[in-house]
């Protein structure tokens, strides 16, 4: 893989790398770091849970670096800072990604500077921000300054870090609809501890494959992202009961044709679809003044529906669509979710990705399957949500979701209110063989749970024994 090292840490200004980009001599292995850690370290026995509070994990080191020095001097002090040595940021991933127990877990929160708009070498606009900036902050920055990203999903909580190098859905305006797809260049610090960058214009096979990797070929310090005038979005919402999944489908395909993106969340069981057909809607940052106060309360009502995971179920004999169409900025949408305790409904779920000519079957499928769960062990998901995406060719996106080539794609993902609540648990695990087996579906390490080793491949050069935690070694192939 052929990288750029970032000049020594005595020329680096204000913790971040600003393209000084000189080759220096590699320290060699085994030697003390070079410099201490400055950051907060805990070794004390305490234990940290993703967001959901459905999974724990008892790190022999927990460790937030204040600068690039002290994420170099962690990698490097494998004494002191045990392996697998492995980055979250915001700790939302309902997946086993963040169980890291007996190694070093390194949260990247306090790395969250938005260091400036600039021109790339290839004249595009780019943002250069820090790895544990949360999205909405970066949503906040980019709005007032007149710009924005294509992905503009919902969660604002998550960090650039963990979404330019992993997996994120989103129906996104003029966009693919997923995060890393607008990252254009990156700076991490690799398994000798060395501060590297990487970019699409330097080499751009190593590039696309690292924005598949997860972390487990270093820890993401510095994004370049693509940003572009903002714009603004018409919503049309709708409310459909079909007969049949098949009449379900095909009114979904249609719903789909017939827009810019198009996001729906189905109360399958009852083959039952809300949709959201999304239109551009010209320039603009901030949601008129015209579409206030309906758009906070609907805003808030669906923060309110994720966050406690589409609970309480709607009735769907008397459900008017809070609103039936209304232009706003996406990056007002975009919600802050707060860390909810073990006795509130907190949203849990399942990703897959599937390609469009198969949505037929994946409906019927899923629906067979659901009915055949109901009837067995009364339960049902509380709704699906279903995103379309559009695919990259796969050079662009070599390994891992929507890495198939030119095409559409959509996601079909059951979500419940409660991840520890046994018959969704049942549910999910069989669910996970109908839609990876037999249907095809590509699976998610962070978004998709319960994965078994043969149902998701993640190519052995994407990952370093000093990042890999056993979670993810069960994957490597
Ligand atoms: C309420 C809620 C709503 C959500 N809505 C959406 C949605 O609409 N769309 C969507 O796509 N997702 C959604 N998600 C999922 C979430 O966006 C992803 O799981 C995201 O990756 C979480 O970011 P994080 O900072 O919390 O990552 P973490 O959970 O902290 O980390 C996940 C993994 O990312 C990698 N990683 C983290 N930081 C770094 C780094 N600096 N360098 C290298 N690798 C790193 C590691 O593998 C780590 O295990 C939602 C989750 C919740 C709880």
């Amino acid at each position: 893989m052929k990288v750029v090292l970032l000049s020594s840490i005595a020329s680096l200004k204000n913790g971040h790398a600003s393209a000084l980009e000189k080759p220096v001599t590699t320290p060699p292995k085994n030697q003390p770091a070079p410099f201490p850690f400055h950051g907060l370290l805990k070794n004390d026995g305490k234990t940290y849970s993703n967001w959901g509070l459905s999974n724990t994990t008892k790190p022999a080191v927990y460790a937030e670096p204040i600068s690039y020095e002290d994420v170099q001097a962690i990698v490097k002090d494998t004494k002191r800072f045990p392996t697998p040595v492995s980055p979250v940021g915001a700790m939302l991933s309902v997946s086993k990604t963040i169980v890291n127990d007996g190694g070093t877990l390194l949260c990247t929160t306090k790395l969250d500077e938005i260091i400036g708009l600039e021109t790339d070498g290839k004249g595009r606009k780019i943002v250069r921000v820090q790895a544990g900036c949360r999205l909405k902050k970066l949503n906040l920055w980019l709005q007032s300054r007149g710009f924005e990203i294509p992905f503009q999903a919902e969660i604002g909580e998550a960090t650039v870090g963990s979404v330019a190098v992993g997996d994120t859905k989103d129906s996104s305006l003029d966009g693919v609809g997923f995060f890393s797809a607008g990252v254009t260049a990156l700076s991490y610090v690799n398994a000798e501890g060395e501060l590297c960058s990487i970019s699409d214009s330097v080499d751009e096979a190593s590039f696309y494959e690292f924005k598949c990797s997860f972390g487990l070929l270093g820890i993401v310090l510095e994004c370049q992202i693509e940003v572009r005038p903002a714009t603004l979005c018409t919503s049309k919402y709708s409310l459909h009961q079909l007969k049949s999944p098949e009449d379900l489908s095909e009114e979904l395909i249609r719903l789909h044709k017939g827009c810019d993106a198009f996001f729906a969340s189905v109360i399958l069981d009852k083959l039952y679809a809300i949709c959201d057909q999304r239109f551009k809607a010209g320039l603009g940052s901030i949601t008129p003044a015209s579409s206030q106060p309906q758009f906070n309360a609907l805003r808030l009502a669906k923060r309110s529906n994720i966050q406690h995971g589409a609970t309480p179920r709607p009735n769907i004999n008397n459900l008017q669509p809070l609103i039936k169409e209304i232009t706003y900025s996406r990056a007002d949408m975009v919600n802050e979710y707060w860390r909810p305790s073990a006795d509130e409904s907190r949203v849990d779920f399942q990703y897959y990705e599937h390609d469009l000519a198969k949505i037929k079957a994946v409906i019927s499928q899923s629906y067979a399957f659901t009915k055949a769960f109901e009837e067995k062990h009364s339960f049902v998901p509380n709704t699906w949500a279903l995103y379309f995406l559009n695919r990259p060719e796969s050079k662009k996106k070599p390994y891992g979701l929507y890495s198939s080539g030119l095409g559409v794609s959509f996601s079909f993902d059951p979500l419940f209110s409660n991840p520890t609540d046994p018959k969704w648990q049942m549910f999910a695990k069989e669910y996970n063989s109908l839609a990876i087996k037999t249907l095809g579906g590509k699976p998610s390490p962070i978004q998709t749970q319960w994965l078994k080793p043969d149902e998701l491949v993640i190519p052995k050069k994407l990952a370093h024994p000093r990042f890999t935690t056993a979670y993810y070694s069960q994957f490597l192939g």
